[in-house]
């Protein structure tokens, strides 16, 4: 029994034996297996574009899922000659949370200063290997290059014009050059940004910006030029200004119910409308938000522009009418003898006879027609570099977006849709996305000396 016993185990050990040499073969080929495994390790990098300026921010993660990255090196070619940028593993580099290499993000400032690196054509390039024990225990490797670009020098900028006086509510011209090509470049002028425009003159970095000064900026507004190059080099060059002070109109508007009851079912079904509200709070709904909204639809045509300067000598206004309200004025809104509200007027009203022929301002190309609510239907016109007018309260439009137009052409009929009390012209204009007072752009005078005689002054000077 014991004899039987003993061979009984004596028989069983070689059947164990076995078991463990299949363990320790299947373990030491998935050993192998992941010892040797053959995936590259996975680099990103974030440059914002291949232009790089005198500190530059480059960062990135590489990352291996298999087995973790062992080294990483980025270094720079520029000029024949090779600088290393950044090591890894450095002496303080900590493994990952998982104490693992797998992803391992990294960042580091090229300052072309400390070191000594000129402007011009430069490779990024980079290089990491895994702890993989492929290629003699070297690991899987993964090399990167980028073509960059060091420019460390903001543009010139030259102000070409001169003579820069705007009047509060009004509009101005800068011409000025850029020594290179820069795609952002404008006038500021305190919070807004007017952009410039070349193709003017022959000399294709020479631009024009047409301003604005907004009816309630005062006359120690900040106003510059500025340009930033494909790197990001800024520049501002500032010029002579002068902000003229203007005084605008107080206005009274009595709103009755009458007037409450006829217009304010127009305006059911636009988003936010409470239909259950009081009729005042109806109001004041349209004349805060609906306002902010339509002057948005109107501006946003800003963008739209043409590059050239589309317009000749000055805008034509509504024939045989009257003003009946003007740019900037401050209206208070009375309600059973309360004031209820207040807004400025950006236009300027005009009333002819009822549904008078309206004309195009200036030549231009039509940018949008449709419903504006508050304005109601409107017909907006490009006369380029900026430069927009605006038609509202039509009764019935005449053009459609994209016409090209002339001065004096047909555009529509006057009528009093939107919050119009009764048929009447609102007349606007307006550059990039300030309104401007249009006074200035019916007055020939105005435009020679502030416009004409400034391109003229220097295009003999210009090739
Ligand atoms: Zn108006």
């Amino acid at each position: 029994m014991i004899f039987k016993e003993k061979n009984r185990a004596a028989g069983f050990k070689p059947g164990l034996a076995a078991i463990l040499c299949l363990v320790v073969v299947i373990g030491g080929i998935w050993l192998l297996i992941s010892k040797f495994e053959g995936e590259r390790p996975q680099v990103e990098i974030a440059l914002t574009s291949r232009f790089m300026t005198a500190n530059s921010e480059v960062s990135g993660v590489v990352s291996d899922s298999k087995s973790g990255i062992r080294r990483l090196w980025i270094g720079l070619m520029k000029d024949g000659h090779e600088t290393c940028l950044l090591e890894m593993p450095l002496a303080d580099q900590k493994p990952g949370p998982d104490r693992s290499m797998k992803r391992i993000p990294f960042k580091f400032r090229v300052n072309t200063k400390e070191l000594g690196i000129s402007d011009g054509d430069a490779k990024l390039i980079l290089t990491a290997c895994d702890n993989s024990w492929r290629n003699w225990w070297k690991g899987n490797r993964t090399y990167l290059e980028k073509e960059i670009v060091f420019d460390t020098k903001p543009p010139v900028l030259s102000i070409l014009s001169t003579m820069h006086n705007v009047s509060q509510g009004g509009a101005g011209l800068v011409i000025y050059r850029v020594s290179e090509p820069c795609a952002e470049n404008g006038v500021q002028v305190g919070e807004d940004f007017f952009p410039g425009h070349s193709g003017y003159f022959q000399d294709p970095q020479v631009y024009m910006a047409f301003f604005a000064v907004r009816h309630d900026q005062g006359a120690d507004t900040e106003i510059y030029a500025k340009a930033v190059d494909s790197a990001g080099n800024l520049s501002k060059r500032g010029f002579y200004y002068h902000i003229l002070k203007k005084r605008f109109k107080e206005d009274t508007i009595n709103l009755s119910d009458a007037f409450l009851n006829r217009k304010l079912p127009e305006f059911q079904g636009v988003e936010g409308w409470k239909a259950e509200a009081p009729p005042v709070e109806q109001f004041l709904f349209i004349n805060r938000e609906l306002r902010r909204r339509n002057n948005e639809t109107i501006l946003e045509n800003g963008k739209k522009t043409e590059p050239e300067i589309l317009w000749t000598g000055a805008f034509g206004r509504l024939p045989n009418s009257a003003p009946r309200a003007g740019f900037a004025d401050h209206r208070t809104y009375i309600y059973q003898g309360e004031k209820i509200d207040e807004a400025y007027h950006m236009g300027i009203d005009l009333a002819s006879v009822e549904h008078a022929e309206v004309p195009a301002a200036n030549a231009g190309k039509v940018v949008y027609v449709g419903d504006a609510g508050i304005y109601g239907n409107i017909v907006c016109i490009d006369h380029g570099l900026g430069l927009f007018s605006v038609y509202a309260h039509l009764s019935r439009m005449c053009v459609e977006p994209g016409a090209r137009v002339q001065k004096g052409d047909l555009i529509g009929y006057t009528g009093m849709t939107g919050l119009a009390g009764g048929d009447h012209l609102h007349f606007g204009m307006f550059i990039d996305h300030v309104f401007v007072n249009p006074l200035e752009w019916w007055d020939e005078a105005w435009i020679r000396n502030n416009v004409i005689a400034k391109i003229e002054s220097l295009q003999p000077n210009i090739h």
